[in-house]
């Protein structure tokens, strides 16, 4: 892409309704806009890495065995009397009604919608276990929307629900959305710790917080210093036996606030601290809880009827670039792992007037796109102040900077955003060096 076409409205000064720093990093790289209050708009920077990261979370849960499906967004107020929701719900919810005065409303997650799809579709245990999972827009009417896509009103969500015989089996379920989600913030640079969470009504153990440690992260932790060490599992075999991953990750002391209270409940063990963490995802297990009232039934294989088991696990993956930003920044701007980055590439031309540069230049970016490499092409004719300040804010891993010395020396300088590194590449050796 060649920035002097590139939609990237960037901006120089802080806006001020921003309070933490991604918020304001994905502004001023012009990444998002607000439409309305918890509301944004996703410009061509911004959507890119929201598609990246979408990518990592489809991966993981398709080698985890998740199939993916898309449900619609608007859904049937009918379905969430029957589960006993609709009332206690509550004004998080959109609720709207349609011209024939049916009451519908704007989903702010999908268990009935799925279990809907299940009792209509499933009638034997041989067609377990299962689980379904779609990467789509949520909406919830937050009292408190703020600090950008960390929360939103409107929200990209990966949700995913899955439905087996027994608790037993529904554990397996579980845990291979748990060591899944560990894979994935992994993949995108991040330290999302499980930690126990509240369960409600349901009880029981099965349930778990992602939450990556962050100042203005808004939930309250209490961790065991050593988790932040754990190496991730490579090489999972998901049909194998996942308990031992898990019991090593749950061994250490993890809990959210919510679970934990220094002042009535026992001091854990371990070199535990308090802190602060954003919730980036969230796995849950809760039983019949649906399935029953909705009748979410298959025969097993003694001929009973037997209702389901279901757990439901959630990724927020619009917020994942705050949380991302909030990790991986400094003060010149984003600093974005490879893994998610929007381009691999930036390339700076010096000196968009002088021929023989502009020349080298767009050779090289014809090259670097001919060879896959997905690359920023600073063409514009700026100084070249306000074009290293862009490339910094935007935060591309490598520049690549030709400027007519270089050029007549038949070399680039090659810098490396995170570390700042600098080094000098011959012009030939550019491409390879990142195909
Ligand atoms: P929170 O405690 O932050 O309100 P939640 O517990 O209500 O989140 P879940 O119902 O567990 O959220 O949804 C799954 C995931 O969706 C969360 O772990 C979070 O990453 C994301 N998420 C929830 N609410 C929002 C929001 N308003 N904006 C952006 N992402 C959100
Ligand atoms: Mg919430
Ligand atoms: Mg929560
Ligand atoms: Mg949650």
């Amino acid at each position: 892409m060649r920035l002097s076409r590139y939609f990237l409205p960037t901006l120089k000064e802080t806006p001020s309704e921003a309070q933490i720093v991604s918020h304001r990093l994905m502004l001023r790289a012009g990444m998002i806009r607000q439409h309305a209050a918890g509301i944004y708009n996703w410009l061509p920077l911004g959507y890119r890495v929201l598609r990246k990261v979408e990518q990592i979370v489809r991966e993981e849960q398709d080698a985890a065995g998740a199939q993916e499906v898309l449900m619609p967004t608007i859904q049937s107020a009918d379905l969430w009397r029957e589960s006993g929701r609709y009332d206690d719900y509550g004004k998080e919810m959109l609720r709207i009604t349609d011209r024939h005065g049916r009451d519908m409303l704007y989903g702010p997650t999908h268990e009935e919608v799925v279990t809907d799809i299940f009792r209509n579709n499933v009638r034997s245990y041989k067609n377990l276990p299962a689980n379904l999972y779609q990467i789509h827009w949520k909406f919830r009417d937050e009292v408190r929307p703020r600090f950008g896509v960390m929360r939103g009103r409107e929200f990209l969500m990966k949700d995913n629900y899955s439905f087996d015989l027994s608790k037993e089996d529904a554990r397996k379920s579980y845990n291979r959305m748990f060591v899944a989600y560990l894979r994935t913030f992994a993949r995108m640079g991040l330290k999302a710790i499980p930690m126990q969470a509240d369960t409600g009504p349901i009880g029981g153990d099965l349930s778990h917080e992602f939450i990556v440690l962050a100042e203005t992260g808004e939930s309250g932790v209490y961790v065991d210093n050593a988790l932040l060490q754990k190496p991730i599992p490579e090489n999972v075999d998901y049909d194998g036996d996942l308990q031992p991953i898990v019991d090593e990750w749950t061994s250490l002391f993890a809990a959210t606030d919510e679970k934990y209270d220094p002042e009535k409940d026992e001091k854990p063990a371990g070199d535990v601290v308090n802190a602060r963490g954003i919730e980036v995802g969230h796995i849950f297990y809760f039983g019949t809880k649906y399935s029953k009232p909705m009748g979410a039934v298959v025969t097993g294989p003694d001929g009973d009827e037997v209702v389901v088991h279901m757990g439901s696990y959630g990724i927020g993956v619009s917020r994942l670039l705050g949380a991302i930003i909030e990790a991986s920044h400094d003060d010149a701007g984003i600093i974005w792992p490879e893994s998610v980055a929007p381009y691999t590439v930036g390339l700076i031309n010096l000196k968009a007037g002088d021929a023989a540069c502009t020349k080298t230049c767009d050779d090289l970016y014809a090259a670097l796109n001919a060879a896959g490499v997905e690359v920023l092409y600073d063409d514009r004719d700026e100084r070249a102040g306000a074009k290293f300040a862009d490339m910094d804010l935007i935060g591309v891993p490598w520049q690549v900077i030709v400027g007519p010395k270089g050029v007549a020396a038949g070399i680039a300088e090659i810098k490396n955003r995170k570390t700042g590194e600098r080094s000098e590449l011959p012009l030939d050796a550019v491409v390879s060096r990142f195909a």
